[in-house]
This record gives structure tokens, C-alpha cells and sequence, in this order.
């Protein structure tokens, strides 16, 4: 008879892998890379050339926790727009580094707006569609050389869905002479890696330091973002930037987002995330931030608004006001945690339990700073809050969810104090 392997559960460390160390590239304000925490980014979807709807959505994805943001410049009228954008967004209080989104005619672009190559924090070009035929390597060059003038750090971004073809084509025949050829994903993900590599090395060479320049190699897949990414790793010391290109909308996008990046991020990999979500008709650009925060939030890599741990609920509560409560409490950090952050820094790793009924209730919210411990269906009509670990108060009646909030706030403004 067939012995069955008893199963070997290796345990698994608690955390992700230290960051792997690469070249610090500073952004204006922002550095990214070198061991820095993670900077999330974003990117507007307003047409720049509009002044006031790109100031204001530039000034909403900030407020919402964006430390770069990213603009499309495709044409004259965009490339003037930005110096406005960024006067504008100064008026306002508003220091958030400018990122200019260049394909085909950068090169112009930056040639006849210099206050436009001098407003942007960074470029970022595609080796992919920086040109056609033999004025491509013209056309980079000519990027590269606007970069090394105006100081500016440059992102060397290929894209899955402008792959270099020339490239594509040389290494499928290279790849057909070996003895045991690769497939054809594997020649793809060879193609994207080497047009990041050789593209940064042609920088450096036209005389870019090594610490201006971050690569990103964006494919749609997850297992090929994450195939691509560990070996882009692997050969390079160049700082990255992590995000799932047209990952979709709504849960699909997120999910999948999530699923790529929180690998890479666990390997130590990744020094700046863009969540790429398509919005929802007449949904907040912002929601990509709230995703980006969340992600670094719950694998532990940073930390930016307290987190609300609440219950599924089940049939042991039929009602609905702990998923109310939840909410509540979670929108209402997340408004305050600006001002908590200038007054009250530590705030965001306070953690909050809302739960619905005696079986988890008490034991989960004693795990968080503050929880509250609703009674479920035929439970005595009394909520107990436990702070830090202990039984504080019983809440009963109909504000249980102002006083609940009151004693967050109080929590707040004594346990986090200014030093
Ligand atoms: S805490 Fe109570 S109500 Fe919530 S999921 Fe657990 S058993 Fe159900």
C-alpha cells in the first residue's frame, strides 16, 4: 500500500520580507525608493488643457492621500496648461508633485513649453511610443537630454499594450535558434523587461543618473505582473514602480490589483503603487487611493487612516445597525484623519472594532483600541466599549453611535499627542 505524505505546513513569518534596496530617486518632495515607505500615486482623468478640472481633481486625489499625481500632457494646449495647474495648485496650498504623462511628441512638447518641462516633477515616457522607426532613438534621446536640463527624474514606464514590436520580433527570432525554446509569454515578458532595461542604460549612457530614473514594465495579467516584476528585481537596483495596468472596474480591479501587488509588496518589492481602477459612472476618482492606502494599510507596510475591523454578521443579529455603525465609524476617521494627523500624529494606526453580537463581540474589541460589542438577537439591549482591553462603559439607548463616536474622538486627542 501507498504511504500518503503526512502534509508539511511550513509556518509562515508574520510581515513582509525586508524592502528590497534600490536607488532613492527624489520626486520633488517625495522620495521613492532607497528603502523609503512606499509612496502611493494616482492619476487624473480630467483633459489638462481644463485648468480648473484638472486643479481641482489633482486637489481632491492630494487631499485623499496621493503623494504624486500624474497628468496626461498630449498636446500644446496641455503642455500650457500645466505651469497654471501647478500656480494654481500653489495658490492652494497644494505641494503635490506633478508627474507629465508624454507619448509620441513629448519631445515638442517639452521643446516649446519650457515652463511646462520646468513645472513637472517628473517625466514619464514609454520606450514603446517615444517614436517611430529610426527617430525613436532621436526622440528619446531628446527626452533624456530635456530631463538632464531641467533636473528632472524620469520614469522609463513599457507598457504590456505598446510593447517596442521591433524588439518583440528580434527576441521570438533569437528565441527560435535556441535548443529549447521559450514560450511565447515567456519571449513577451522577456521583450517588456529588456525594453525597461536596455531604455534606462541608454539613459544613463546620454548621461541621466542612475538615481533619477524609475522603471515599471505594466501588464494586465496578475501571475505576468508578477512573473515580470520578481525578475525585473532580480536584474536590476533601479527603483520600481508597481501597478496592474487596465486592471477594470469595481471589485474585479481591485481584487486583481490587490492580488499582484500584495505578493510583490510581500517579497519586499515595489517602491511606488498606482491602483489602475476604472471609475464607476460618476464615482470619485479617489476610490483608487482609499484601495492603494488600504492595501499597504492591511499588509502592514504603512499606515495613513485608523481601521475599522467589523463582523460579517450572521443569523445570531438579524439587525443592520452594526454594518450602519461600521460605516459610520470608518467615514468618520477617515474625514478626521487629516487634522488627527497634523494634531494628533499616531492616530492612523489606532485600530476599531464594530461588532454584532456577544460571540466574537467582547474578545475582538478587546484586540482593538476601541470596540464596541453589539448585542445580537436576544441579547440584553447593551452595548459594552472596551478601551485598550478593558470594559469602560455599556452604551444603551438611541445614540449609541454619537456616544460611540465621541469616545473615539476623545481617545484621540488624549492618547496621541503632538511631542
Ligand atoms: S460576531 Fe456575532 S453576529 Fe458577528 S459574525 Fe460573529 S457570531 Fe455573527
Amino acid at each position: 500500500m501507498n504511504e500518503i505524505a503526512a502534509p508539511c505546513f511550513q509556518p509562515l513569518d508574520a510581515g513582509p520580507a525586508p524592502r528590497r534596496i534600490t536607488r532613492e530617486v527624489r520626486i520633488g518632495n517625495v522620495a521613492v525608493g532607497g528603502g523609503q515607505p512606499v509612496v502611493v500615486q494616482s492619476m487624473t482623468n480630467t483633459d489638462t488643457a481644463d485648468v480648473a478640472s484638472s486643479v481641482k481633481q489633482v486637489a481632491e486625489l492630494w487631499r485623499a492621500g496621493s503623494e504624486l499625481v500624474r497628468l496626461t500632457v498630449n498636446n500644446p494646449e496641455s503642455a500650457a496648461a500645466i505651469p497654471r495647474i501647478r500656480e494654481k495648485l500653489e495658490m492652494m496650498g497644494v505641494e503635490v508633485p506633478l508627474i507629465g504623462d508624454f507619448h509620441y511628441n513629448g519631445h515638442q512638447l517639452l521643446a516649446g513649453e519650457p515652463a511646462c518641462a520646468e513645472a513637472l516633477a517628473k517625466y514619464r515616457i514609454n520606450p514603446g511610443n517615444v517614436g517611430f522607426g529610426k527617430k525613436k532613438d532621436t526622440q528619446f534621446a531628446q527626452l533624456i537630454e530635456f530631463a538632464i536640463r531641467y533636473d528632472k527624474p524620469v520614469r522609463i514606464g513599457a507598457n504590456w499594450g505598446s510593447l517596442d514590436q521591433a524588439l518583440a520580433a528580434r527576441l521570438m527570432d533569437e528565441n527560435a535558434q535556441r535548443s529549447e525554446p521559450w514560450d511565447a509569454g515567456h519571449v513577451l515578458r522577456e521583450a517588456l523587461i529588456r525594453s525597461a532595461l536596455d531604455s534606462a542604460e541608454r539613459a544613463v549612457e546620454l548621461g541621466l543618473a542612475r538615481e533619477r530614473i524609475v522603471l515599471s514594465c505594466k501588464v494586465s495579467g496578475v501571475q505576468e505582473l508578477i512573473a515580470v516584476y520578481r525578475d525585473l528585481a532580480r536584474r536590476s537596483d533601479f527603483a520600481l514602480h508597481l501597478g496592474l495596468t487596465e486592471a477594470g472596474i469595481g471589485s474585479k480591479g481591485i481584487v486583481a490589483s490587490s492580488a499582484a501587488l500584495a505578493v510583490l509588496l510581500q517579497e519586499g518589492i515595489g517602491d511606488t503603487i498606482r491602483i489602475s481602477l476604472t471609475p464607476e459612472p460618476g464615482q470619485s476618482r479617489t476610490q483608487e487611493m482609499i484601495v492603494a492606502q488600504e492595501l499597504l494599510q492591511t499588509t502592514g507596510l504603512r499606515a495613513f487612516t485608523p481601521m475599522v475591523t467589523a463582523c460579517p454578521g450572521c443569523g445570531r443579529t438579524t439587525s443592520e445597525f452594526f454594518q450602519e455603525l461600521a460605516k459610520v465609524v470608518q467615514n468618520h476617521v477617515r474625514t478626521r484623519m487629516p487634522e488627527w494627523k497634523a494634531l494628533h500624529p499616531g492616530a492612523e494606526n489606532m485600530t476599531l472594532a464594530v461588532m454584532g453580537c456577544v460571540v466574537n463581540g467582547p474578545g475582538e474589541s478587546r484586540h482593538a483600541n476601541i470596540g464596541i460589542s453589539l448585542p445580537g438577537t436576544g441579547e440584553a439591549p447593551a452595548a459594552p466599549v472596551f478601551v485598550d482591553g478593558e470594559k469602560t462603559v455599556t452604551l444603551r439607548g438611541e445614540n449609541i453611535a454619537q456616544e460611540f463616536i465621541a469616545l473615539i474622538d476623545r481617545y484621540v486627542e488624549t492618547r496621541y499627542l503632538r511631542a
